[in-house]
């Protein structure tokens, strides 16, 4: 796989179809791959914290969620083929079963929320097997009990949605102890299979408008997105030299 380094960060360059046939093809792997998908909050967050920017570049696969890391691959002339989003990235997963069978065990959002995308994903994806599930606000005395857990259900797939870069650390710090054959961070995405948070609409989504339809819905998150802007004018300043290149 080409790799594009964006500000440091070493972006896998796939399209979807390449994205899903790396996650198929570590099934029939030993090891646990390590997926993220960053988007431009997350990208902007690893330049202020170096041993963040180490995790994501310790990925086995680094997928770009979000429009703005697309356009700044673009500003500096080392474009990603597309936006791989990592809710899009399950559902293929998810319907790929029909060809594939796999097993996942679903970690993360608030009690309740893992149990009703499970219930979702079972009735749309019949050959997805959910062999489990654990909501994301745990102690961390709890973490090893979960983790026998996640080992004892024998699921191929972990999606982790914890919300970014806890999700990240989590999977780093705890990718060598899992069995399974794929851990991946997907943000919000369970909320999403739940059906208690939506997506955008397909037309802002393709206007690479999703962060204006994330901020209407949560207008507490304004300031953290303000490192979308910040990371287009970090890309433009780049791009010109005006900022040392990394
Ligand atoms: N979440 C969680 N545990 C936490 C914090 C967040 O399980 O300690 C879940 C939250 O319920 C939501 C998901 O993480 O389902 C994503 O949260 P958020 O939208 O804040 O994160 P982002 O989209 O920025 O990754």
């Amino acid at each position: 796989m080409e790799i594009i380094k964006i500000h440091g960060v070493m972006m896998d360059n796939v399209t979807m179809d390449e994205a899903l046939e790396y996650v198929i093809g570590r099934l029939d792997r030993t090891g646990t791959a390590k997926i993220y998908t960053p988007n431009s909050e997350i990208m902007m967050q690893a330049q202020r914290d170096p041993g963040l920017k180490d995790i994501l570049n310790q990925a086995d696969l680094l997928i770009a969620d979000g429009a703005g890391v697309v356009l700044a691959s673009r500003i500096l002339k080392r474009p990603l083929k597309e936006k791989v989003s990592g809710v899009d990235l399950v559902k293929r997963i998810l319907e790929n079963t029909n060809k594939r069978p796999a097993s996942f065990f679903i970690f993360g959002a608030r009690p309740g929320v893992a149990e009703k995308a499970a219930e979702n994903i079972m009735s749309q994806y019949p050959k997805a097997e959910i062999k489990g599930w654990q909501h994301g606000y745990f102690n961390s005395d709890e973490e090893d009990t979960i983790i026998n857990r996640i080992n004892e259900s024998g699921a191929d797939i972990l999606l982790v949605g914890l919300g970014a870069p806890k999700q990240e650390k989590w999977i780093h710090r705890n990718a060598h102890r899992l069995n399974c054959k794929v851990a991946m961070g997907i943000g919000g995405s369970i909320d999403v299979l739940a059906g208690t948070a939506a997506l955008a609409p397909e037309f802002m989504r393709r206007a690479g408008l999703e962060w204006l339809f994330r901020l209407v819905k949560e207008p507490r998150r304004l300031p953290r997105m303000m490192d979308l802007p910040r990371f287009i004018l970090l890309s433009i300043r780049r791009r010109f030299r005006l900022k040392k290149d990394s």
